[in-house]
């Protein structure tokens, strides 16, 4: 039978690995004490995106198709945005890790993701000159019951690597719109979230170039979105980081 004495020494002699061992977070494989917070064989599928990415929209491209102007997918659509980055297709681990991170036990999974997320994020984002970093609000209902917004989590950890604020109130979602996925095609995609999001007055993005934050971007129609509305605040460029691209 263990005392409190007898664990706290366990603990202590390292045989607390015993009780708690070290898990890889996305594959669930036990790692060497020192690795973490996933594993070798996760890592790479985390940090690097396996595809070259279309500047403007974050599609996956071929090697030799990346056009300043925009990829077969975006050139003959008007973006809110002058960019968009991404760490990857939404595809195998980091698609599981999304769906995983979003349901109501997912914020522990959030802060490991977002940690490694805004590290290679931030590397990409070192030329732009970012100002301000702003997580794409989720409705106050559809944060309740989810219990936190993922969002609010990667655009915290990419504001600190950084070294900018983030600015967590500056959009506010005015209404709750149904699910992007259940949307038939990029018009209705486009109309189910016009007009949702709403700039506050007060903050003060005059000149500034600032990084909207979402975890999945498909045809941009959200992250479109929240961009018209951040435009009434007058910022000098707006760009978006996501953790993948889905379409
Ligand atoms: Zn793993
Ligand atoms: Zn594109």
């Amino acid at each position: 039978m263990f005392t409190i004495a007898s664990v706290g020494r366990m603990v202590l002699s390292g045989a607390a690995q015993l009780i708690y061992p070290n898990a890889c977070w996305t594959c669930g494989v036990l790692m060497p004490p020192e690795q973490g917070p996933v594993c070798s064989h996760c890592h790479p599928l985390l940090t690097v995106d396996p595809f070259p990415a279309c500047p403007r929209c974050s599609s996956t491209v071929g090697p030799h198709l990346v056009l300043e102007s925009g990829c077969p997918a975006c050139a003959a659509e008007s973006l809110p945005f002058t960019g968009a980055f991404r760490l990857g297709p939404y595809d195998g681990l980091l698609r599981e890790v999304i769906l995983r991170m979003k349901r109501w036990s997912g914020e522990d999974l959030a802060e490991v993701i977002a940690a490694l997320w805004a590290r290679p994020m931030a590397d990409r984002l070192a030329h732009l000159g970012v100002d301000v970093v702003i997580p794409l609000p989720l409705h106050w209902l559809r944060r309740w019951r989810r219990g936190f917004n993922a969002g609010d989590l990667l655009a915290m950890a990419l504001a600190r690597e950084l070294k900018v604020p983030c600015w967590q109130r500056t959009l506010k979602r005015i209404r709750a719109t149904a699910p992007q996925v259940a949307q038939k095609n990029p018009t209705a995609r486009k109309e189910n979230v016009k007009g949702a999001f709403r700039a506050r007055p007060g903050f003060n993005l005059v000149g500034k170039t600032v990084v909207i934050v979402d975890d999945v971007l498909t045809i941009g129609a959200t992250a479109g979105a929240a961009a018209r509305a951040l435009r009434e605040l007058k910022p000098d460029a707006i760009y978006v980081a996501v953790l993948a691209h889905g379409r």
